[in-house]
């Protein structure tokens, strides 16, 4: 068997994303004696039980495995709305931002943003922002929610807003979407149950490939009868796969193995935070700290993001811009203390110029 080549192991350390993340030896194993079917004839046993695992965890009827979380959000929200359309979600939320406005090409909806405070929207600005029947209107088709929220830097949605949004939707009858791609950081960060959150909106989409480990896909959760349409919105989109069984069982491992160790990330992304905010020009908040994201503000180091990044990776350490002067930093499976413990000199030393 190969070994496996992580991170650290190409003499790096990769703070960009959680999408980093190598399949662990027992997903590759997993992968190796996969028992597999043609899944477009619903015969992958693997795929089946995947499917099966997600929907008992997030306490739904059904389960679609999907290439992506953007195909697993464009899947959901093509199947709640339609062409004319509108979709309420936060400003800054990745079906917004990060799909290649795929909202408005595929669906053939448009978004409504609401400015949120640490990604979470208020009940009462939902409430305002739902269409009243007009001839001028859209339809409210959707109200599409983030959690953690990518942007807010991995905050956690909490479980009354939720519940309080929920109330709102329920009055007008409008379906609620939870991009979950980081769901079980927010179950493992707040305590409350991945069931418990994803009891609050009608359908979910959770990554697979992120903190999770897995090496691709993500899973469409929600009613039967809706998993269904989204099943053929999903053939259309040409994520039809056939023996997916060899990709769906490291998906078993990541649900079954890999969620408890999120609280790892979160106190190594706790204590990154805490030496960053030390440093000289670097500005930290750390409220919104609360799962593997960190967001520094860089401005007053006097560096531009492109300047602190390269020579940062000269360095060994890599992380991302993130808009403006601010850069993001993301921990995961295949960072440990010890490389935080590397990184962080490198950091300072980039900053002194040194
Ligand atoms: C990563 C991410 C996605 C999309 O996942 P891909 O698999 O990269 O398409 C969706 N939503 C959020 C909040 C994400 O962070």
């Amino acid at each position: 068997m190969t070994s496996q080549t992580g991170n650290t192991a190409r003499g790096r350390i990769d703070l960009r994303s959680d999408t980093v993340t190598q399949p662990t030896e027992a997903m590759r194993k997993a992968m190796a004696e996969a028992e597999v079917g043609d899944d477009v004839y619903g015969e992958d046993p693997t795929v089946l039980r995947l499917e099966q695992l997600a929907a008992e965890l997030l306490g739904k009827e059904a389960a679609l495995f999907v290439t992506s979380g953007t195909q697993g959000n464009q899947v959901a929200i093509a199947t709640h709305a339609g062409r004319g359309e509108e979709v309420i979600a936060e400003a800054e939320a990745h079906i917004f931002y990060y799909e290649a406005a795929a909202v408005a090409a595929i669906a053939g909806a448009q978004i409504r943003q609401l400015k949120g405070t640490h990604g979470a929207l208020d009940p009462d600005d939902v409430k305002a922002a739902i269409r009243e029947p007009n001839v001028h209107h859209p339809r409210t088709a959707l109200v599409s929610l983030e959690n953690t929220h990518n942007r807010a830097g991995g905050t956690v949605i909490p479980l009354e807003n939720l519940q309080a949004i929920r109330r709102v939707a329920d009055e007008y009858g409008v379906p609620v979407h939870m991009d979950g791609a980081r769901l079980f950081n927010a179950a493992v960060a707040s305590g409350a149950s991945a069931k418990a959150i994803a009891e609050t909106v009608d359908t979910v989409q959770i990554c697979l490939s992120k903190g999770l480990c897995a090496p691709v896909g993500s899973l469409v959760v929600g009613p039967r009868e809706f998993i269904e349409r989204a099943r053929q919105w999903r053939k259309r989109m040409g994520g039809g796969m056939r023996q997916a069984g060899v990709i769906a069982a490291p998906g078993i491992i990541a649900l079954t193995k890999m969620v408890d160790r999120l609280a790892e990330d979160h106190a190594n992304a706790r204590w990154l935070a805490e030496r960053l905010a030390e440093l000289p020009g670097v500005t930290v908040n750390l409220e919104t700290v609360q799962t593997n994201i960190v967001i520094a503000d860089i401005g007053l180091t006097g560096l531009s993001v492109p300047e602190f990044l390269a020579r940062l990776q000269d360095r060994g350490v890599l992380a991302t811009s993130f808009g403006g002067t601010r850069i993001r930093f993301v921990t995961h499976h295949d960072v440990t203390r010890a490389d935080l413990e590397a990184a962080v000199p490198a950091i300072s030393r980039v900053i002194a110029g040194a």
